[in-house]
């Protein structure tokens, strides 16, 4: 089934963290081309917390008379996707747009982005062209994208990048996830139909810092790796189960090299111990997979995703909103 309703409204979601120097031309530059779109549009302006004066900016900004901006000014830090997700809570579009704040995501390439969702996309992703980031991060960034291709079967070649383009259903089905901890361009894809992927420029930062420190990134790792699965809690159990198998055979091929060499050449049984241990651990591990398999599962149903989403129902009969929220 293809999703080509209409769009009828855009709306762009900015997270934004101690930002001031950037925010001015941001607002400008996506204004302007969301004047070329041929639908309304709304700027959601989220402050996550700063410090320095983004919120004075954004609330000035969208305090203008017929301002397309919209600010939401959170209390504190509560790190981009979070602020993001506060943002989706307030949208009114059909479409939305989410890019960084710092205008490595050059802003003129929305109207592509619409365009592109509006044959029929449920997510528009993006791949960063000639990436301005330092070599650590490109390397980083391609090994984690690679593997998420792996566990989630989309093609998708840049998680990273978060100049996205999500249609509501979408958002309302994310709205509905209640994990504290989640990575976005992630989540989305569990619930898109139909996605692509596009080209757009990336550009250097122009001003301050990156905004994630060694240790926010490590945590926005395993943010993306829990957001995608339990298999590393797996992943216990099988090492475990490959440990104790072999230390098991180690212990067989010495027993039978022992009664063929003799006492002498076994280390007086030294070697049999560590076969023992080895497979002592193995055991370990195994118990310790256990745990994993249920903690996997708690964990599952502590964030109480919604297991299904209905997009629509159709039916000669009137529809009672009842059965359509039945949904989780
Ligand atoms: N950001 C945020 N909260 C944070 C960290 C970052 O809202 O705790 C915003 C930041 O203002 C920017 C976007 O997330 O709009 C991406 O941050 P940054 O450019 O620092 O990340 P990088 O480009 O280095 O991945
Ligand atoms: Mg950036």
């Amino acid at each position: 089934m293809i999703n080509n309703e209409p769009i009828k409204k855009v709306s762009v979601v900015i997270p934004v963290f101690n930002e001031q120097e950037s925010l001015p031309e941001l607002i400008r530059r996506t204004r302007a081309a969301c004047d070329l779109l041929t639908m309304p549009y709304e700027v959601i302006l989220v402050d996550d917390g700063s410090s320095d004066d983004s919120a004075l900016l954004m609330e000035a900004a969208a305090s203008e008379p017929n301002s397309p901006v919209v600010a939401i000014l959170l209390n504190r830090n509560y790190g981009q996707h979070s602020a993001i997700m506060a943002g989706f809570s307030h949208v009114s579009g059909d479409l939305i747009v989410t890019l960084d704040a710092d205008l490595q995501n050059p802003p003129e390439e929305i109207p592509r982005l619409v365009e592109k969702a509006a044959e029929g996309y449920d997510v528009v992703g993006t791949v960063r062209q000639n990436r301005q980031d330092t070599w650590f991060r490109r390397r980083a960034s391609r090994v984690i994208n690679s593997l998420i291709q792996k566990a989630t079967g989309k093609s998708m070649g840049d998680y990273g990048c978060m100049l996205r383009a999500y249609r509501r259903p979408i958002i309302d089905a994310m709205l509905h996830c209640h994990e504290r901890s989640t990575f976005i361009p992630i989540l989305a894809n569990t619930f898109a139909r139909r996605t692509v992927e596009i080209p757009v420029l990336h550009a250097e930062r122009e001003f301050g810092d990156s905004k994630y420190s060694l240790l926010k990134l490590i945590n926005l790792m395993y943010d993306l790796i829990t957001c995608l699965t339990t298999t590393p809690l797996r992943l216990l159990s099988i090492f475990g189960s490959i440990t104790a198998l072999a230390g098991f055979a180690l212990a067989v091929m010495l027993l039978l090299l022992r009664l063929f060499f003799g006492a002498e050449w076994a280390g007086r049984g030294v070697f049999t111990l560590f076969a023992l241990l080895f497979m002592f651990i193995g055991a370990q591990f195994v118990g310790m997979g256990l745990l994993g398999e249920y903690i996997g599962r708690i964990y599952n149903d502590v964030r109480a995703r919604p297991r299904y989403f209905i997009q629509r129902v159709v039916s000669s009969a009137p529809v009672t909103p009842s059965s359509q929220e039945k949904n989780s």
